[in-house]
């Protein structure tokens, strides 16, 4: 069997990553998802095992130590978020494509691990005004989190040239067409 390749969605937090990610699986069944590991806390409706896996400090250092992670970030006031060896490996080697929502600089260091076998697209709000507006209506965040998140928007975006390409999320529709199709032409060029 062919092993599978990776694909990252990569974007400033709020900036339709979920949503791009929810349609691709909608539109193609070979391609699954890799849970990461976290220390955040679990949202309303997130699922221990599908969402994530949240891991207590302890449990996500014991992890960092036995070598588990691909790659992991903290960032948000401590947490700590990773990439599981295990999910992934299991995943390409049963042929499957892999989705990993991860990010900037764990995306930059997967890219590098897979190189041409990964395609990057990086997400683009319309303006950072409208990141902070789409955050706000979705009600996820409390006001310091928030608050966190648009100051590291703003120092992520300007790693968008580094990744293989760049799409605006302005019109959801229109957007999500173009990812549809980068992704399309990835695999059909094995
Ligand atoms: P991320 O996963 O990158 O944090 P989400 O996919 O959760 O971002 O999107 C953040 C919020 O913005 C969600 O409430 C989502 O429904 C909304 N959203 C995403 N893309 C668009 C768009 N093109 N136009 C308007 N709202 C959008
Ligand atoms: P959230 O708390 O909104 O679920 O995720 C916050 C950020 O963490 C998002 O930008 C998401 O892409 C990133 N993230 C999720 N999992 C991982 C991971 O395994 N590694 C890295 N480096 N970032 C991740």
């Amino acid at each position: 069997m062919k092993k599978g390749k990776v694909i990252i969605l990569v974007a400033p937090s709020g900036s339709g990553k979920s949503t791009m990610a929810k349609r691709l699986f909608k539109d193609f069944d070979n391609i699954k998802f890799s849970v990461s590991a976290t220390t955040r806390p679990p949202r309303e409706g997130e699922i221990h095992g599908k969402d994530y896996f949240f891991l207590s400090d302890d449990e996500f250092s014991k992890r960092i130590e036995e070598k588990d992670f691909l790659e992991w970030e903290e960032f948000y006031g401590g947490k700590r978020y990773g990439t599981l060896r295990s999910e992934v490996d299991k995943i390409l080697n049963s042929g499957y494509f892999i989705l990993l929502d991860v990010e900037v600089k764990g995306a930059v260091n997967v890219k590098e691990i897979y190189g041409d076998e990964c395609l990057s697209i990086f997400i683009k709000p319309p303006s950072l005004q409208t990141l902070k507006e789409r955050l706000i209506a979705r009600g996820t965040e409390d006001k310091e989190t928030l608050r966190l998140r648009l100051e590291r928007a703003e120092e992520e975006l300007t790693y968008a040239d580094r990744f293989d390409r760049i799409v605006i999320n302005d019109d959801l529709d229109t957007a999500y067409s173009e990812i549809n199709k980068l992704v399309s032409d990835f695999m059909n060029n094995q």
